[in-house]
């Protein structure tokens, strides 16, 4: 008997409305690896999964754009049937894909450093348009046809659209290509996340951080004091410079210097300067983008130190598939977010970092597209 003759024998004693012959639970023979019942089950609760999910598609049909999902809870007895064989033989050929593409590879996410776990809650789950979200599983996963996907699940020759390297992997189309770079597609990318991160940074301490709080042991202040706020010291006038259109001039008050960091926030009464550098790496390079930054900017730090000027430097990350490094929420927290702000924060961030990457996954064909398309 062949897989999917098994997996239909199952279906039959399974569904069989002669008690007998469901009682007796009767097995089907297979050989030694592969088990039919199992399989089936296995079959079944993917298929209820990818219903509240949304397919993930494979394959050269990109994203979303294979049939509609059938979904199983609105299918008949007949058309369960046909999905459970269907989606036996997909497991099938998942595990030679699997067997096919490295396993290093695959399984690299579970190796990423220095970053916290995105929460996304069912409510985004739903929220999130399907092609987004089947981006973002798949991107995770390395499944996405980038070209050398598809010469090592189908053997062809592939290369990139834009630059023509061969077997462009998907970290060469969201970081490595040196044509998306000239055309300035990373910096838009990166510019959308840097922005928010501004807005974010420079919250005015908010009517929360002096709630008091009136309890039985007399009047407190909150837990979330302005002390907890390390960036900017109450009651000093800070500045901040945001590196957007490469027009940034570091404060001449300061130093001088052709460096030009992301974000300069100063303070000329408190003789005090924050340097904050943004990086949009891939997850996979979080910790080494971070210590690239922070030697990079090292000397400069000195220098404003050598000024006379309290300094310091924050090399923080949001890799491209939106998962944030942890310098980001130390950032955040140290700049007086508080923590009922902060989840919408990073949220923001994840979404920003993250739909930059589906642009730049969408737009990998398109030769002629600058930042502004
Ligand atoms: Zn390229």
């Amino acid at each position: 008997m062949d897989m999917q003759e098994k997996t239909r024998l199952v279906l039959e004693l399974r569904e069989s409305t002669d008690e007998s012959v469901r009682n007796t639970n009767a097995k089907v023979p297979t050989g030694r690896k592969w088990n039919a019942q199992t399989e089936v089950d296995q079959a079944v609760s993917r298929l209820k999964h990818q219903e509240v999910m949304g397919r993930v598609q494979a394959g050269r049909a990109g994203l979303g754009w294979g049939a509609m999902p059938r979904f199983w809870s609105k299918a008949n007895r007949k058309q369960r049937k046909e999905m459970v064989v269907a989606e036996v033989t997909r497991m099938e050929e998942d595990r030679y894909k699997i067997k096919a593409v490295s396993q290093g590879r695959q399984g690299s996410w579970t190796t990423w450093e220095g970053i916290i776990n995105r929460n996304i809650s069912w409510t985004d789950v739903w929220k999130i348009p399907q092609a987004r979200l089947s981006f973002l599983i798949r991107s995770t996963y390395d499944t996405l046809p980038c070209p050398r996907n598809l010469h090592q699940w189908f053997g062809s020759e592939e290369s990139c659209a834009l630059c023509n390297a061969p077997n462009a992997s998907l970290q060469h189309i969201l970081s490595g290509c040196k044509i998306a770079l000239s055309q300035g597609r990373y910096r838009w990318c990166h510019d959308q996340v840097l922005r928010k991160l501004a807005e974010d940074s420079k919250q005015p301490p908010s009517a929360e951080d002096s709630t008091i709080f009136v309890s039985e042991g007399g009047v407190r202040r909150s837990t979330r004091s302005r002390e907890t706020a390390r960036l900017f010291s109450p009651n000093q006038e800070w500045n901040m410079r945001v590196d957007l259109d490469r027009q940034l001039r570091f404060p001449t008050e300061i130093t001088t210097t052709s460096l030009r960091p992301d974000i300069v926030v100063w303070s000329t009464k408190a003789r005090s300067v924050h340097l904050i550098e943004l990086t949009v790496p891939l997850e996979e390079g979080i910790e080494a983008a971070f210590e690239r930054k922070k030697a990079k900017y090292s000397e400069l730090a000195v220098e404003c130190r050598e000024a006379g000027w309290k300094t310091t430097s924050y090399p923080v990350e949001v890799g491209c598939r939106g998962f944030l490094g942890l310098s980001t929420i130390r950032l955040l927290r140290e700049a007086g977010v508080t923590r009922g702000k902060l989840r919408r924060a990073t949220k923001d961030l994840a979404e920003e970092a993250e739909k930059g990457s589906f642009w730049l996954w969408l737009r990998r064909k398109d030769r002629c597209c600058g930042k502004n398309t």
